[in-house]
């Protein structure tokens, strides 16, 4: 039997968001119910919501930083149970049985089977999408919902299901950490959490932004450094001195000033994911120095369950404004002028 929910919704590619009214299956054995408390706000769901990526399905109930308190839980649950804080990312199910899989990387599901939190079909309820955080309830199957630290504050804590894993995976996977040198890339939602976690574990970090009001906040973030990526002096003096960059930005620039920061065998790892291509980088700029430019999609659960511990552990969260939902379209479009501080988040009560 489903029961129906409060969302907001993109009704098409051009029109603002606007409330409605959704379906959501009662739980099933193995699904948890959690009523949403917290949505954050990626930029992944606007470049959905206006079908700056091909696939979007309207109506699109975006998000998929999601952190709630379990309402019902299927007979045969055991990770949770009536009460719990919990929380859910960018994944709600995948084919469980390929390689990738097995290895706890669901994010490169290697038959596609992956199914996304929102704007995915929805194997439950034929016949329509799956619709994501901006709304009032959400049912996952168990093994795909996440464990909150209690110490962490819970509308901070919500923009961690992707800003904190996306950038934590890479960094953990290129080996961030002492005698290391880490630059990132934009300081908005994904790079202020590259900056906490590239300096928590224990790398030399550089900021890189384009907006110049941002430098005091990088540093007092966590950088060691912050470079104003627009000044070619400044960018020369970096020149050839990066074992990893983390590039964050949302919107197609030149990769090639930053390739050549990188060291000999150094890797710049592309996280943003821009409606229209980059430029082709140099092959020489590349060839000379034996560099890589990589890519990296979010984190499979084990790596994210791994995330928030650490962040409880250490007292980690993302600076973020709480919102109404009914701010929701103000907030895509500070979004675009890069006035994010560094992640809005959607008080779910404001949907009630
Ligand atoms: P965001 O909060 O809007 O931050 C992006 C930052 O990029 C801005 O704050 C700005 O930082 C910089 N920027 C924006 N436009 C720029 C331009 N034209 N030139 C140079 N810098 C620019 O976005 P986000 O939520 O962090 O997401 C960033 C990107 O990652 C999006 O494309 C998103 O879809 C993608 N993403 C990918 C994954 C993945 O798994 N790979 C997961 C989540 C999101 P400064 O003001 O500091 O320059
Ligand atoms: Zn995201
Ligand atoms: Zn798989």
């Amino acid at each position: 039997m489903p029961h129906s929910a409060n969302a907001y919704a993109a009704f098409d590619k051009t029109t603002p968001l606007g409330p409605t009214t959704i379906t959501r299956r009662d739980p099933g054995p193995t699904d948890v119910q959690i009523d949403i408390q917290y949505c954050g706000v990626c930029h992944s769901d606007l470049h959905t919501a206006r079908s700056e990526w091909p696939g979007t399905v309207y109506p699109c109930v975006p998000g998929h930083e999601i952190l709630g308190t379990v309402r019902a839980v299927g007979d045969a649950v055991t990770k949770f149970k009536v009460g719990d804080t919990a929380a859910v990312g960018c994944l709600v199910d995948s084919c469980r049985t390929c390689e990738s899989c097995k290895a706890g990387l669901e994010q490169y599901c290697d038959v596609f089977g992956f199914v996304m939190t929102y704007n995915s079909p929805d194997k439950h309820l034929p016949g329509q999408m799956t619709y994501g955080g901006y709304s009032t309830s959400i049912t996952v199957t168990e093994d795909f919902v996440l464990k909150v630290p209690a110490n962490l504050d819970p509308a901070a804590a919500a923009p961690l299901l992707c800003a904190g894993i996306t950038t934590y995976s890479p960094l953990r996977h290129w080996g961030a950490g002492p005698g290391k040198k880490v630059g990132i890339v934009g300081l908005g939602g994904l790079g202020h959490m590259g900056v906490k976690f590239s300096r928590a574990f224990g790398a030399e970090t550089v900021l890189f932004t384009t907006s110049a009001s941002k430098v005091e906040d990088g540093k007092r973030l966590g950088a060691h450094q912050v470079v104003i990526s627009k000044d070619p002096e400044a960018m020369q003096q970096h020149m050839r001195s990066f074992d990893l960059i983390i590039n964050t930005v949302a919107a197609s620039h030149d990769l090639d000033p930053f390739v050549n920061l990188l060291k000999r065998d150094g890797t710049m790892v592309l996280v943003g994911a821009p409606e229209h291509a980059h430029p082709s980088p140099s092959v020489m700029g590349m060839i000379f120095g034996r560099r890589s430019i990589a890519g990296s999609l979010i984190g499979g659960l084990p790596e994210t369950q791994e995330m928030l511990d650490f962040c409880g552990k250490h007292d980690i969260v993302c600076d973020i404004e709480l919102i109404k939902a009914q701010q929701i379209n103000e907030a895509y479009e500070r979004m675009l002028k890069s006035d994010v501080k560094y992640r809005f988040v959607i008080d779910i009560s404001s949907m009630k």
